[in-house]
């Protein structure tokens, strides 16, 4: 038999092990630590062909195909012959032949992974398990645990949480009906899989998957039927992990909610969490991402640190990894976010106009926990700069997961004392960079089609009318309202959008901002006394990094920051006539 083209390379041998025939697949040097890649539903190892020869650099990677999957043979019957007693007779048979004398790393994507969680919690497999990297399929033990906790202890969010898995879960019930699911693989399903994965998982199409599918799923549906009853009712109570566990979870999952995994830390003593934005294929459509954790994982855990592996930021298991680009990162709110994403361990790209000052960003985002970061010199306004900067990110640092619009300039002034050159050059930067960001990074991300989120830093001037500020708080309403434009039509494609809307911010933004109908000596001056007034308030731009964090792992649609800005907000909407009213009074300068 030929070696499929995707797993070119590999070295095959066969692992007999109770009455069934194991097709194993090796690749890279079997002195290294041994990585083992488990497949899931209805899947074969092929599943894993663009992450195994990218790991076969580092390590010995094992691949084979699950029993009944493939090019495995089936148990006879099928019937009995998935049980997870079995799956780990097998997974430990396979270990011994390609690592007798080595514990092997284990890494598992949906079934691959259920079943892994029970090799990494069963006595039997102690010792020969040095690390487990789960994506996509929860220990079915785990499950009934939290299953039960939300039935006997009912709040009305746990309620939800179950009724959100139920909803999800309906391919499970599916899978226990007699004969249906096997008639649908080996007919009409069987052969439109390949385009509904291209169609709603966005996985690029070729040779995966491969022909043995129709069959790979048939015998599959055994896996459900033979141990998720069983196990739901009566899950084991000492599923503990006896090795350091890797969580990756994709938060576009069709099939699995992120709050399975919210109790994990009591089953798991040394638990590392990792998110991305991504559907449920990650294996497929994130291979560089999967390599770069799976390599820092493991290679962490054979130098003896198992917990070292992530930044130390409170968002590390969100963005650590991600790929965030910042405009206007040179100094204030956009520097202070770079550092706050670089402090979770995400890669930063800091956009400023100012080179210097991007390069400063990017230089200390390293030092405070990004492990990659770069500066690029561009003016947001200039729509061909950000044509090159998009195609640029795209193609050497990849898909932008998080895209910060901060870049911003200010200008006071009222309205016959700006003049038209004035209101081109706010907008131009506060609407038209937005706008250019939006278009080109927001296109990828959608064409991705993993889900992703944008932010956008608008201003309490959106709502906040002011006779001293009519420039700066139209581009900034306008800003407003196309956050909120773009949200709504982004939302069926798993990208958020966020307006964040700040008061007073202690930034050189005072220092730099133009004052209109004035002559440079008293710019100067009101530049100072604005300086001054917003020093004495002093709100540091790291609460409002802190509140776009927040803002994205939630999903807000928008965030007023400072005090003033929320109570500005809450007035807007209330009592906007006492808001006009105050937008009357000269400004204190
Ligand atoms: P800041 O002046 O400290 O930083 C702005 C950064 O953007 C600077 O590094 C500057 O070089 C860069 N920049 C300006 N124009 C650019 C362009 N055309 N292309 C690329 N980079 C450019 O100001 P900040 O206070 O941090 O402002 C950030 C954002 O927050 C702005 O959009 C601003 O309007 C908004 N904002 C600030 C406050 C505040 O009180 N500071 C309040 C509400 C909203």
């Amino acid at each position: 038999m030929t070696v499929p083209v995707t797993l070119q390379g590999a070295r095959e041998r066969r692992v007999r092990t109770g009455g069934v025939e194991l097709c194993v697949a090796e690749l890279g040097d079997p002195g290294q630590p041994t990585v083992v890649l488990v497949h899931g539903y209805p899947d074969s190892k092929e599943v894993w062909s663009e992450v195994a020869p990218r790991l076969a650099d580092r390590f010995h990677v094992v691949l084979y195909d699950v029993r009944g999957h493939g090019r495995s043979t089936a148990p006879k019957p099928l019937r009995g012959g998935f049980t997870l007693e079995k799956l780990t007779d097998d997974f430990l048979a396979v270990a011994d032949a390609v690592s007798p004398d080595r514990p092997v790393h284990v890494v598992g994507h949906d079934w691959g992974s259920v079943q892994s969680w029970e090799f990494a919690t069963v006595k039997r497999t102690e010792g020969r398990i040095a690390s487990f990297t789960s994506m996509s399929g929860p220990s079915l033990d785990h499950l009934g645990h939290w299953i039960n906790k939300r039935l006997k202890r009912p709040t009305p969010r746990r309620v939800g949480q179950l009724l959100g898995q139920g909803a999800k879960s309906w391919y499970v019930y599916a899978l226990h009906t007699p004969v249906l699911p096997e008639l649908a693989w080996r007919g009409p399903l069987g052969k439109r899989w390949p385009r509904m994965l291209e169609r709603f998982e966005q996985v690029p199409g070729g040779t995966y998957p491969t022909s043995s599918l129709p069959t790979d799923a048939a015998h599959g549906a055994w896996l459900y039927r033979d141990n998720v009853r069983a196990r739901l009712r009566h899950p084991r109570t000492d599923a503990y992990a006896h090795a350091p566990v890797q969580l990756i979870t994709p938060l576009g999952d069709a099939f699995l909610s992120e709050r399975l995994y919210d109790e994990l830390e009591s089953w798991v003593p040394q638990l590392t969490r990792r998110t991305l934005p991504a559907k449920h294929w990650i294996p497929r459509t994130r291979p560089d991402q999967l390599v770069d954790w799976i390599t820092e994982f493991v290679t962490s855990v054979e130098g003896g640190r198992p917990d070292g592996v992530t930044a130390s930021g409170k968002y590390a298991d969100r963005f650590g990894g991600q790929l965030i680009l910042v405009t206007g990162a040179g100094s204030g709110i956009g520097r202070a976010t770079a550092y706050a994403f670089a402090e979770a361990g995400a890669r930063v790209v800091a956009v400023d106009r100012d080179a210097e000052a991007a390069a400063r960003t990017a230089q200390m985002s390293r030092l405070i926990g990004a492990p990659e970061a770069w500066a690029e010199t561009v003016d947001v306004s200039d729509e061909q700069a950000m044509e090159k900067l998009a195609e640029k990110v795209a193609t050497e640092y990849g898909v932008v997961d998080v895209l910060v619009n901060n870049a911003g300039i200010g200008l006071s002034g009222s309205f016959f004392d700006t003049t038209p050159e004035d209101w081109k050059k706010v907008l131009d930067v506060n609407l038209w960079g937005v706008i250019h960001g939006c278009r080109l990074f927001g296109r990828q991300m959608a064409e991705r089609g993993q889900g992703g989120h944008i932010v956008n830093t608008a201003s309490a001037a959106a709502y906040q009318p002011s006779k001293a500020l009519p420039a700066y708080s139209t581009s900034k309403a306008a800003v407003l309202m196309l956050s909120e434009c773009l949200r709504a039509e982004l939302a069926d494609q798993g990208i958020g959008v966020t307006a964040i809307c700040p008061g007073f911010v202690n930034t050189n933004i005072t220092s730099t901002a133009r004052f209109a109908g004035v002559d440079a000596e008293e710019e100067k001056r009101r530049q100072k006394k604005t300086a001054r007034l917003y020093g004495l308030r002093n709100y540091p731009p790291e609460k409002v990094a802190d509140a776009i964090l927040r803002a994205v792992v939630r999903g807000d649609a928008v965030v007023p920051v400072t005090p003033e800005a929320r109570g500005a907000y809450l007035m807007s909407r209330f009592t906007p006539k006492a808001l006009r009213r105050i937008a009357r009074l000269e400004p204190p300068l």
